[in-house]
């Protein structure tokens, strides 16, 4: 078969040596990257849904922005010749003010995900390990690789969920961050309060636990008992290795806009902040995140929220009244454990104008879109229900 470097041979002496080919290695001229970078997959995302179809890929809010907080991006709009407030003091102290810390105990980033990179950053040198669950979000892999941190992965349990007990028993000397995701994306149960108070005893307190809570405001388990959900914003000042990071992509509807924060111990945000690119958070961005706060607005926000969970709820319901096992979904998604039949079920789906999130050969994730998504949802999966379940 005929490659790259013969190619190149035959461009330059006219022939390829049939019976001595050079040797496929890298052609020297090549730009030397960190091997490790350039195998990571190419972030690919989600197709674009049909004209009018659903797009139920990524979590997103199927909401319009509210009209206050696109006025403040209007108007935050008119000074964008200048850089954005470094460290977006209105917003954190507007955040500070809300779970009763002071506004050094919060910072902010492009997106949660920028933080987590930070985290990850400032606590792991080469080689050093991070831990977490398996299957979950998707970015922890590459953030780990990027920083030259090596990944601990730690199967789900049966039920979906995270392995708490197995998570502390895989800490070992190198590892420098364990990852706790609650409401855990894609698959969608939760960690209580419980069971995150004996992992965090179990955990050495010189190392960084990051509770990603992404989903929080999806979450409508009870708030006391064995099956109450642990809620960062009961945790603060507890613990000195612990830092909990919400965003504003999903619940508040600004995914586009890319920002979230996290709350924790001064010291260890101001070693994030030092690994930050600086001035990641537009001043647009922290408007539109201020605006959202305003009482009238945010009550409107959680509105939409209770009418997302009412349609994951219907959701779920009608896909376990099919056969789905369908998990515990404390987020704006469920989890359809399709194993070996995912591409085929993904295919099914995108030809019925829904694009949803494939996992192969594990499940897919479809996000709580608008009203009239849950109808066509239940139509096709009904159909599947038979001989498409892991
Ligand atoms: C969406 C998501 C985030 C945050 O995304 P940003 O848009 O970067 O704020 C963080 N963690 C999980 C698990 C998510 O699903």
């Amino acid at each position: 078969m005929p490659q790259l470097w013969q190619t190149t041979a035959r461009d330059r002496r006219g022939t390829v040596d049939p019976v001595t080919p050079a040797a496929p290695e890298t052609p020297n001229n090549a730009v030397r990257l960190r091997p490790e970078i350039a195998a990571l997959p190419p972030y690919r995302q989600g197709r674009p849904a049909p004209a009018d179809g659903y797009k139920l890929s990524s979590n997103e809010n199927p909401f319009d922005p509210l009209p206050v907080v696109v006025d403040a991006i209007t108007a935050s709009a008119a000074s964008v010749n200048r850089y954005p407030d470094a460290t977006a003091l209105a917003l954190r102290e507007k955040l500070a003010e809300r779970f009763g810390v002071t506004a050094d105990e919060i910072i902010v980033g492009a997106g949660s995900v920028a933080l987590i990179a930070q985290f990850i950053l400032a606590a792991c040198a080469p080689g050093d390990e991070v831990v977490y669950s398996w299957r979950s979000f998707e970015a922890y892999p590459g953030l780990c690789t990027v920083a030259g941190a090596t990944s601990v992965q730690v199967p789900n349990r049966p039920d979906h969920g995270h392995d708490l007990d197995a998570l502390a028993a895989a800490v070992t000397d190198r590892t420098r961050v364990i990852i706790v995701c609650s409401p855990n994306n894609p698959t969608g149960p939760l960690v209580t309060a419980d069971e995150f108070a004996a992992f965090m005893a179990k955990v050495p307190s010189d190392r960084l636990v990051l509770l990603d809570e992404a989903y929080i405001e999806f979450v409508r388990a009870e708030s006391t008992g064995p099956g109450a959900s642990v809620d960062g914003a009961t945790l603060t000042g507890r613990y000195p290795n612990l830092v909990v990071l919400r965003t504003f992509s999903k619940a508040y509807g600004l995914a586009g806009l890319r920002v979230g924060y996290a709350i924790g111990p001064v010291p260890i945000l101001d070693a994030a902040r030092a690994t930050a690119i600086p001035l990641g958070v537009t001043g647009q961005a922290a408007a539109a995140a201020v605006a959202s706060l305003e009482p009238d607005a945010e009550a409107e926000l959680r509105r939409r929220v209770d009418v997302i969970v009412e349609r994951r709820e219907a959701l779920r319901a009608a896909l376990i009244a099919q056969g789905w096992a369908i998990p515990e979904a404390h987020g704006n998604f469920v989890w359809l454990p399709t194993g070996e039949h995912t591409v085929a079920v993904a295919e099914r789906l995108f030809d019925a104008g829904v694009v949803a999130r494939a996992f192969p050969p594990e499940g897919i994730r479809i996000s709580v879109g608008e009203a009239s998504s849950v109808e066509v949802l239940t139509e096709i999966l009904g159909q599947l229900v038979g001989t498409s379940q892991a």
